[in-house]
């Protein structure tokens, strides 16, 4: 958007987040957002909800076919989820790197997954795998509106100039 020096213009890459309800229950929404924000990236929308089962099914529509496909439904229905949209360069490969592999029993310390998890089916977080699927999912989870354009005065001591 106009909003940003030209200089960052490049750092708008969006991605959609969830903490899901086993991430929630433990009390790690604190600790995953503050991962992010450490890392220099910044906060676009943030929501706690219950989903409704026709958004997690559409969420998870490529995975309709798998035999765990019914138990991660009615994992994620029954909630909290704390959904997000975070800004940065690279913010999409680099918060999947963050989370880690999708079973945390080969996930490397220091990932989220790998530090908090155990079980594939309890994993703590969902991070948006392409920019075609972190578009699809931010325009699912969010209404327009819920995006806050805004300009983290840290860009200038995170970014370079260009
Ligand atoms: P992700 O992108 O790393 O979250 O992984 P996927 O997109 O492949 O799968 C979405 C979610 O489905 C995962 O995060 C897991 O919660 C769940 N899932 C994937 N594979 C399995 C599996 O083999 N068994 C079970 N129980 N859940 C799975
Ligand atoms: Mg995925």
């Amino acid at each position: 958007s106009s909003y940003f020096p030209s200089w960052v213009m490049h750092c708008t890459e969006r991605t959609f987040v969830a903490i899901k309800p086993d991430g929630v229950h433990r009390g790690l929404i604190g600790r995953t957002i503050a991962r992010l924000e450490d890392k220099g990236y910044s906060l676009v929308a943030l929501k706690l909800l219950k989903p409704s089962r026709t958004l997690a099914e559409s969420h998870y529509e490529s995975l309709r076919s798998k035999p765990f496909f019914g138990d991660l439904v009615s994992f994620i229905t029954s909630g909290p989820v704390c959904a997000m949209v975070w800004e940065g360069k690279d913010v999409i490969g680099q918060v999947r790197k963050l989370i880690g592999n999708t079973d945390p029993l080969t996930c490397a310390p220091g990932t989220i997954r790998g530090d908090f998890g155990i079980d594939i089916g309890r994993n703590i977080i969902h991070g948006s795998d392409s920019i075609s699927s972190a578009e699809r999912e931010i325009q699912l989870w969010f209404h327009s509106e819920e995006l806050v354009d805004w300009n983290p005065s840290l860009h200038e001591w995170v970014y370079e100039k260009v």
